[in-house]
């Protein structure tokens, strides 16, 4: 058993990467329950239409579930979409649906549309009895509002990497865009942790992108990398994270070491 403690304040990560496929989603999922496995209250907001964050979470999202897009474009509270995962009473998700899709473009025409999302946040931390201590956001891999939503309402950004070829890349696009964020939306956003993914150690490739993503960012990445498993990608189909589906499996444990390193470390990525 390790120990944790969480000092009451809430922590808001934006799990981005301009690339599809990298493991945001995965990432964003069990990194979640596994703070949740730890005693944090955690929520995840499911920023991307296609909704695998909210499926992996085993929550309903069909069209006619309210959903963030409610929040984003009606101005519905956030407390009337958040729904408690059925794995942990620590553990929620204010999912995504199909009417997200069209968000992108929706927003556009909207007042203050880069900041809706904050407000809900807010208003939402604001009203709740017992406190998040995390929350997690899910993203979409361009960059369009629902992104730009999520790096105004977030402190950190959260970069999972696969370890392999051109992983690097757009990785200057990235934190370029985080410095324009910054200077125009919200000061605070900063890169604060770099997980490595889908690591198959047998690979010198692999290895070599590791060192070569710790010799840049030696302060932001995690010591823990997440092997490539079967159990963590079998696990949606179950509406599961990896933590519940499989909790001894290499994965979960990867990503329980991986969220005691976040808790530990705070937001600015040294040890606590
Ligand atoms: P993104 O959200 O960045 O598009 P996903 O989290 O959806 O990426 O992951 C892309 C694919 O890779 C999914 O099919 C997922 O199940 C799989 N995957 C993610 N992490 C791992 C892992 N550690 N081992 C094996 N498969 C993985
Ligand atoms: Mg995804």
């Amino acid at each position: 058993n390790v120990e944790v403690s969480f000092p009451g304040r809430t922590r808001i990560l934006t799990v981005s990467n301009q690339k599809g496929g990298v493991g945001k989603t995965t990432t964003t999922v069990n990194i979640a329950a596994a703070i949740a496995s730890l005693g944090g209250r955690v929520m995840v907001i499911d920023l991307d239409p296609q909704g695998n964050a909210s499926t992996a979470l085993g929550i309903p999202h069909s069209a006619d579930v309210p959903s963030i897009y409610d929040v984003l474009i009606d101005g519905f509270p956030l407390d009337d979409v958040v729904q408690q995962s059925p794995e942990s009473e620590l553990l929620f998700c204010a999912p995504s649906n199909i009417h997200l899709a069209g968000a992108e473009i929706e927003l556009v025409t909207q007042v203050a549309r880069e900041q809706r999302l904050k407000t809900a946040i807010d208003e939402y931390l604001a009203s709740l009895a017992q406190p998040l201590d995390f929350i997690l956001i899910d993203c979409p891999p361009s960059l369009g509002l629902l992104t730009i939503n999520a790096f105004t309402a977030a402190e950190e950004v959260f970069l999972p990497i696969q370890c392999e070829y051109y992983a690097l890349e757009g990785l200057s696009q990235l934190l370029g865009n985080v410095k324009m964020i910054q200077k125009h939306l919200n000061p605070k956003l900063h890169l604060s942790t770099i997980l490595l993914t889908m690591y198959d150690g047998r690979t010198k490739l692999a290895q070599q992108v590791a060192d070569e993503v710790r010799e840049h960012f030696s302060q932001e990445v995690l010591r823990t990398m997440i092997p490539r498993s079967v159990r963590i990608s079998e696990a949606p189909s179950f509406g599961q994270t990896v933590i519940a589906y499989d909790g001894n499996s290499a994965g979960a444990i990867a990503y329980r070491e991986a969220a005691v390193e976040i808790v530990r470390r705070g937001s600015n990525g040294e040890e606590a």
